[in-house]
């Protein structure tokens, strides 16, 4: 059995396109070997976060999903009902009241850890622990430290151009991913 944690910004959340909406940007969904959507927009980070969080949690509540959302978390509960989403607020105090309105809203569950993303990998200790993140460095560390404590889990790239992986179908290849894991794992 796999117990899921899934990633909202740049997996659920279309976070990029809401910034640079917020900065008058046009979003064009491959900003491709730019990592961070500041660097993106062309703005140094703090003029980024000061803009974002005179928005307030409105910022945060009112991001479009992405196109998959349903898909995904079809999918998603498919191997795990009782997944969890694992987000890291901003600075920002109202980003949590903001992200609590988004999750109500477009998925609608009431599980979810707000930690920052240097933190995560602590929830990796659990066994057959699973990270569906878009952050290379996230998945690193969670693998990383699951490996160290030969605990059988797993962190899975969510396919995005920021992280230079690129399938045709997200959805079915994250189907086939977690198929083998369940699998190697057993059910
Ligand atoms: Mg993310």
């Amino acid at each position: 059995m796999l117990k899921i944690n899934l990633d909202l910004d740049g997996v659920a959340a279309n976070f990029c396109d809401a910034a640079c909406k917020l900065f008058g940007v046009d979003h064009i969904d491959s900003h491709r070997k730019v990592n961070c959507v500041s660097e993106y927009i062309g703005v140094d980070k703090k003029t980024f976060w000061k803009e974002i969080n005179r928005r307030g949690y409105k910022f945060w509540a009112e991001i479009e999903p992405y196109p998959w959302l349903k898909q995904l978390v079809n999918l998603v509960r498919k191997y795990d009902n009782n997944f969890f989403l694992l987000t890291a607020p901003s600075d920002d105090p109202e980003c949590e009241k903001g992200k609590k309105i988004w999750i109500s809203k477009h998925i609608g569950i009431d599980r979810y850890v707000f930690t920052k993303a240097r933190y995560k990998y602590r929830l990796s200790f659990e066994p057959n622990s699973v990270l569906i993140d878009d952050s290379l460095k996230n998945i690193l560390q969670w693998n990383q430290n699951q490996d160290k404590h030969n605990i059988p889990g797993y962190g899975i790239i969510f396919p995005q151009p920021w992280n230079d992986h690129f399938v045709k179908d997200k959805i079915s290849y994250l189907d086939d991913v977690l198929d083998e894991l369940e699998y190697k794992l057993g059910k």
